[in-house]
């Protein structure tokens, strides 16, 4: 069988740092699509992943979920794309395709077997997905999205978790007009999250623990601020916003922050911390408020939020840096010393 020779960087164990790693991608199926990696960008489930704080990860691994390429070869049946279109993928490569969220466009939650586009198993059951930080990938195109024509390519490639993780929940919960939203987090989810609140209406305040992100959270479109430590302003958001927006990916006090909604409040989180939070009933109770999930979200409301995004002109803020930095990128995000995603160049390793 004729195999794809790929050019990629991996993590072959939770404590080295990411190195090169050459590999191989299936020929193409009727189906198929291969794509040239122009830029992927670098998600803080990467990191989970790399260093097995979920305590599920397999060596070597490529991570990289946030890819946005051309294509540059397509199977005899492949229909959607051509040589030379852009293309990009997100979290997920394959689903079931039968089961009743698969039938619903809700293939995140696919019960039937989710193929991750990275550390994850491919429907033959013993083939190991790898992911973006590398230079070519194949892909189903029924698993590949379209990509709006005006906007960066390198300010899209977040979008494709990022932007789609918070896209999902604020239109699930019809957010928009006379909302006060809080984002807690100003990374690479919740400045995604501003952006798309208040592009949908809403009055959205950020909270973060960064002082000097406040000029940001103002320019994508927050109308408040509010630092974390700042115990006075906090107590004046007390019972205040009908929305809370989790962004934050390491473990933080539920409690406190469910205290700032008012009665019928929803705290929905996306961020996915790897320790076990503590919840009081109490919080839950008094005030009718309620604590949700959310995750990424199907691929047609991926494709939506990409039309939505070339429509308005809503992109991500990048730092683009050649693969040789991935490392050093790890350990910034760990610092929040990112504005607002780290998006690797591929060109930087062909
Ligand atoms: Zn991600
Ligand atoms: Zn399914």
């Amino acid at each position: 069988m004729i195999m794809i020779a790929v050019k990629g960087y991996a993590a072959h164990s939770a404590t080295l740092p990411l190195r090169p790693f050459d590999f191989e991608r299936r020929d193409l199926r009727p189906k198929d699509v291969l794509i040239d990696i122009l830029y992927c960008g670098i998600c803080h489930s990467d990191l989970h992943l790399v260093r097995n704080e979920w305590g599920r990860s397999n060596y070597p691994m490529v991570p990289g979920h946030e890819i946005v390429g051309r294509v540059i070869k397509t199977g005899k049946n492949a229909k959607k794309f051509k040589k030379g279109d852009v293309a990009a993928v997100g979290c997920f490569v394959d689903s079931c395709r039968k089961c009743p969220n698969c039938k619903d466009g809700l293939q995140q939650y696919c019960t039937g077997g989710l193929v991750l586009t990275y550390n994850s198993y491919e429907k033959d059951g013993k083939t190991i997905t790898q992911g973006g930080y590398s230079t070519k990938i194949v892909v189903d195109e029924d698993h590949v999205l379209k990509v709006p024509s005006k906007l960066p390519l390198e300010k899209v490639a977040p979008l494709l978790c990022a932007g789609i993780t918070t896209y999902s929940p604020l239109r699930y919960w019809k957010i928009g007009k006379r909302h006060k939203v809080a984002v807690l987090g100003l990374g690479g989810l919740g400045h995604m999250a501003v952006k798309f609140a208040s592009a949908f209406g809403a009055n959205v305040t950020v909270l973060s623990g960064s002082p000097n992100k406040q000029r940001d959270a103002k320019s994508m479109g927050a109308t408040d601020f509010a630092l974390t430590s700042d115990a006075e302003k906090m107590k004046t958001l007390s019972n205040h916003f009908d929305f809370l927006i989790d962004t934050v990916s390491a473990t933080h006090d539920f409690d406190f922050y469910l205290g700032l909604l008012r009665t019928n409040g929803v705290m929905i989180c996306v961020g996915l911390p790897s320790g076990e939070e503590q919840l009081s009933p109490f919080n839950l109770v008094l005030g009718r408020r309620s604590i949700a999930g959310s995750l990424i979200g199907g691929l047609p409301e991926t494709q939506e939020m990409l039309d939505y995004c070339g429509r308005r002109n809503i992109a991500a803020d990048v730092e683009v840096i050649p693969i040789q930095q991935v490392n050093q990128a790890y350990d910034r995000m760990v610092k929040s010393d990112v504005r607002y995603r780290f998006v690797i160049d591929l060109a930087s390793l062909k």
